[in-house]
């Protein structure tokens, strides 16, 4: 991130992991929870799923999306099956700490650029609990398929980046853990 988009005290925690492990849940509690941190709202050129919430992204178009990545208005972007996914280069923050829910590329991306940020990797607790996630979003079977494929892909690479590992099998136990993470590394700071 630019030097003027945070203070230097500003911390960035990344929560990624691959698709169907309750990453956007987990997210969402952290930040309720903890008021100091700062959830990046994402933009993607993905359609809008039935009953999701307007806030989930900034939902854009393509012509839009591209004249962002001209504009340098990226933290990160990327393809993520044939659609744009990408963070918006943070606004001030000041005494709060930046928190992205991105895929794994995006998150090698951030991890480029802040060697710093702290990389939590989420894993399901099992294949069926994933596929049983992925599928309960409604999306169409070939989509769930191209995605559990692309979570297996996605897992190793993840794996080696990751700061910590923590595996989603109860979801007040797992936002526990991370904020004990998150707490950490505000100690190291
Ligand atoms: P979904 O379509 O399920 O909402 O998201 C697909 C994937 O894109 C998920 O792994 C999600 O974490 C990731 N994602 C969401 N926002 C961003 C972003 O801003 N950048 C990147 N790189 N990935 C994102």
């Amino acid at each position: 991130m630019a030097a003027h988009t945070a203070t230097s005290s500003s911390l960035i925690f990344i929560v990624s992991g691959p698709g169907g492990v309750g990453k956007g849940t987990i997210v969402n509690a952290l930040a309720e929870r903890d008021p100091q941190l700062w959830l990046s709202r994402s933009w993607t050129t993905r359609a809008q799923r039935q009953g999701e919430s307007d806030a989930a992204y900034v939902f854009a178009d393509r012509a839009t999306f591209e004249a962002r990545i001209a504009a340098d208005g990226f933290l990160e972007w990327t393809d993520f099956l044939g659609n744009y996914y990408g963070t918006p280069t943070p606004e001030p923050v000041v005494g709060r700490d930046v928190l992205l829910e991105i895929e794994v590329d995006g998150a090698r991306q951030v991890k480029a650029l802040h060697p710093e940020a702290v990389l939590i990797f989420v894993l399901p607790p099992t294949r069926d609990e994933q596929q049983r996630r992925l599928r309960g979003r409604g999306d169409a079977e070939q989509k769930v398929h191209e995605r559990l494929q692309k979570a297996l892909d996605e897992e190793p690479v993840g794996m080696a980046l990751a700061n910590h590992v923590v595996v989603n099998d109860d979801l007040e136990r797992t936002v526990t853990e991370m904020m004990q993470i998150i707490e950490h590394h505000r100690m190291l700071r």
